[in-house]
């Protein structure tokens, strides 16, 4: 038997499996520390999964409204009205099964049969992969480092051409931390703009940014740029909220309605219990995402210091999300036993291999001699795990 032409372009989620794979080796009783997880190691808090179970007493268990009950689409609606000071009703919000699931409707609704999506390279390994799926082209483009991986409005408005339906933002970004400023941002919308051509901003970091430098809600920029925007965004970060699977997109309303539309064929309501915790979470004062902000401040700091001590990494500093990327390309040619390091995916692999250190190879997010270190473990954690990658490193002949 076949399967479709299109299921054999699709690649599987490599962070996903590299999490998984060192769950599986902990369980099995390897002391694995595991830097691959996409997801905070805190608990969602108590009150958030007190308001589910109040629900599922309560026999909140049917249909609810394809697009999520009005009561959560009203918290989200004040939410971006009181955080990112932009007007959105109701109606004009889809409430999904993650922000993945957001942002695979938004490339259902604004994508045709080939058209190019520009996605600034390192880019977080879905995007080309659901832009495939609905039968466009990904377009990477390749940043600078020296740019701190940000796509500068000439990069872009050179790779517009007259195929082109989108671009993807993602501030703060996965994988590299880094986070564009308002004037930076400001500048990118407005060539999208000039070109007319939607801007996906996927805002799902948000609230995880650091050193006092403010996230932008691209949305918010100007009343042409609103008009050209499907914002995403969700609950799984922030809120300690992965496996509930509670994402949301704001949009003009004809994207909205398309997008509702779709989701009512597709998957129909996200989770009826996991919207009245969305709620619960959305309608509360933000303590606790502000603590676990700090926590994460403080192992970004430490992580970012150990990781720049370790000779041939080169390692750019984070501003927001929870994650260190490293450029290693200073330790090809080097070598341990017979393994010559060539790549992030080898080196990645003998990390794993010799000292039990799971991390992320990049070449799935267009950067093959890059790592990326997620902090959402702990601090005795963090430390094991640089002293074992800084003690393979000085093996290195
Ligand atoms: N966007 C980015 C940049 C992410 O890193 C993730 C993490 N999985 C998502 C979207 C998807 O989030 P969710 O778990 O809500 O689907
Ligand atoms: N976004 C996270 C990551 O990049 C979670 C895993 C995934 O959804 O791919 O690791």
């Amino acid at each position: 038997m076949k399967i479709s032409k299109l299921a054999t372009r699709i690649a599987p989620s490599s962070t996903l499996a590299i999490t998984a794979q060192a769950k599986e080796m902990k369980e099995s009783g390897i002391d694995v520390v595991g830097f691959g997880a996409g997801e905070p190691d805190f608990d969602t808090p108590k009150h958030i999964s007190e308001a589910a179970k109040e629900a599922i007493d309560n026999g909140f268990t049917r249909y609810t409204p394809a697009s999520g009950i009005i009561q959560l689409k009203k918290a989200v609606a004040k939410k971006f009205l009181d955080e990112n000071g932009v007007i959105y009703t109701p109606s004009q919000i889809v409430v999904s099964n993650g922000a993945k699931h957001s942002l695979i409707n938004a490339f259902m609704a604004i994508v045709n049969y080939l058209d190019e999506v520009i996605l600034p390279a390192p880019y977080w390994l879905s995007y080309p992969e659901m832009i495939k799926l609905v039968g466009g082209v990904p377009v990477p483009v390749m940043t600078e480092a020296s740019n701190n991986f940000k796509i500068t409005p000439d990069e872009f408005r050179a790779a517009i051409t007259d195929k082109t339906c989108a671009i993807v933002l993602n501030s703060p970004s996965n994988p590299t931390g880094v986070v564009y400023s308002r004037d930076e941002l400001k500048a990118l919308a407005d060539v999208a703009v000039e070109h007319d051509l939607w801007i996906i901003s996927d805002e799902i970091y948000e609230y995880l940014v650091y050193d006092g430098v403010e996230h932008t809600c691209v949305a918010s920029l100007s009343e042409d740029i609103y008009n050209h925007t499907i914002t995403i965004n969700g609950l799984s970060k922030g809120f300690a909220m992965t496996g509930w699977r509670i994402g949301f997109l704001a949009a003009p309303q004809p994207i909205a309605t398309a997008v509702s539309n779709i989701q009512s064929h597709a998957t129909s309501n996200p989770n009826s219990i996991a919207q009245m915790a969305a709620l619960t979470a959305l309608e509360d004062n933000r303590e606790s995402v502000a603590e676990m902000q700090v926590e994460f401040a403080k192992r970004r700091d430490f992580l970012y210091d150990e990781l720049c001590n370790i000779p041939g990494f080169s390692v750019i500093r984070p501003h927001g999300a929870f994650y260190c990327f490293v450029d290693i390309s200073g330790l090809y040619g080097k070598a341990y036993n017979d393994v010559i390091i060539d790549s992030a995916a080898t080196f990645a692999k003998l990390l794993l291999d010799e000292v039990a250190v799971a991390l992320v190879p990049c070449t799935d997010f267009d950067a093959p001699s890059c790592i990326r270190f997620s902090y959402a473990i702990d601090m005795d954690s963090i430390k094991k795990g640089t002293d074992r990658v800084k003690d393979l490193v000085l093996k290195l002949k």
